[in-house]
């Protein structure tokens, strides 16, 4: 069996129907095709689905419920398809493959089913196969006794998709829109509440870049995640078409590089936030940095790759392929280890005369670093 052609007479909704990401479909041998790299994937992205898709609204999305489209087949989600698959087909196939799986994730839509729907999709994944298990939630729908639920279900991380790094933003694109509904501290809330049932380093935060916040604003929601023992994962912004956003253009590989590296040096490097200089217009103008450092960071390449839930090992687990760029484009995060060429090429993007500024840092308390993925290279720079 492949995935289900839609009909328009029929009604194929969550929990016995989902939608899997292309990338899954793929991996799953549901449609045929290959990976560039020969890249091994295993994660595996589920969403819920509806007649109605999303009761929310986001500028950018495109299963905003705004957004115009033929029908719901006709629908992309980070501008990829989605195909259709019954769950009973999704469990054997995972059952099937579990031995390449490294990491399954079921998202939520703003739908008044989709709390319900996804806990039972939850047990249902978990008992076909032992791979972690991801959920990423509809902060509007999920207060601390459903995160009870999810977690007591078998799920072991929880996604939030706060998307917009300030108040004022996510209320532009998010809630003054026009069916939004969704409160940014309802969002932190939700944060605070995961972050008790699920444990440090257990819960994650979405943080897309390019919708219109400044490095500094970036640099601010991952300082306040990291002191939470949060992550933070970078989505970097990708006009959907017909989306409210779709005529915004993305952020320059320059400023999306910068960001990746300073992430990283904050997260897993230590870096403190006094090490980074601002223009007047929030942007990155300068990193206080020993020059080993980031050539050291530039090298291992793990700074440039999808930063996403790991897998049983450690190791990455979710990549998210064509999740921030299309095959034919240049790579924004890499689901694979950039190779010496990539690293060249990100060397040359990152535009780095003038930006570093060499010189010792006070380094941030190790308790307060991220945990690195496994087999990251190990820190051989030092620091004062
Ligand atoms: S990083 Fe991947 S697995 Fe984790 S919550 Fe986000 S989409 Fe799900």
């Amino acid at each position: 069996m492949s995935v289900t052609r839609e009909s328009p007479d029929v009604t194929r909704e969550s929990p016995d129907w989902v939608r899997i990401s292309y990338a899954s479909a793929l991996a799953l041998r549901l449609v045929s095709g290959r990976f560039r790299h020969s890249l091994s994937f295993g994660g595996i992205n589920v969403l819920t689905t509806y007649e109605q898709t999303c009761l929310s609204d986001c500028g950018y999305c495109g299963l905003a419920r705004s957004r115009p489209v033929a029908g719901e087949s006709e629908r992309s989600f980070i501008r990829v398809q989605w195909p259709l698959l019954a769950t009973d087909e999704l469990c054997e196939r995972l059952a099937r493959y579990e031995e390449r799986l490294t990491r399954l994730c079921i998202s939520m839509v703003t739908h008044g089913r989709a709390f319900a729907d996804t806990l039972e999709l939850t047990r249902r994944l978990h008992a076909s196969v032992r791979t972690p298990l991801s959920v990423l939630i509809a902060p509007p729908l999920v207060g601390e006794a459903r995160l009870q639920a999810l977690h007591d279900a078998g799920t072991d991380m929880i996604g939030i998709g706060l998307d917009a790094v300030t108040e004022a933003l996510f209320f532009a694109l998010r809630g003054d829109v026009p069916h939004g509904s969704l409160r940014w501290d309802r969002y932190w809330e939700t944060i605070d509440a995961a972050r008790r049932v699920f444990g440090p380093w257990r819960v994650n935060c979405h943080t897309l870049v390019g919708i219109g916040e400044t490095d500094a604003e970036l640099v601010q929601c991952f300082e306040t995640l990291l002191a939470c023992q949060v992550y933070a994962y970078l989505f970097c912004f990708n006009p959907e078409p017909d989306s409210r956003m779709a005529a915004q253009p993305g952020p320059s590989q320059r400023r999306w590089r910068r960001i990746q590296l300073v992430k990283f040096l904050l997260e897993e490097r230590g870096l403190p936030r006094e090490a980074l200089r601002f223009d007047d217009d929030g942007g990155i103008a300068a990193i206080q940095a020993p020059l080993a450092l980031i050539d050291e960071v530039i090298a291992d390449g793990y700074a440039f790759m999808t930063g996403g839930c790991p897998a049983a090992a450690g190791t990455p687990g979710c990549t998210r392929p064509m999740g921030s760029w299309r095959a034919a484009e240049t790579p924004r995060d890499f689901p694979w280890r950039p190779d010496s060429a990539e690293l060249a090429q990100i060397r040359v993007e990152l535009e780095l005369d003038g930006l570093i500024q060499p010189g010792a840092w006070p380094r941030r308390d190790p308790a307060l670093c991220a945990p690195p993925v496994a087999g990251r290279a190990a820190d051989t720079t030092g620091g004062s």
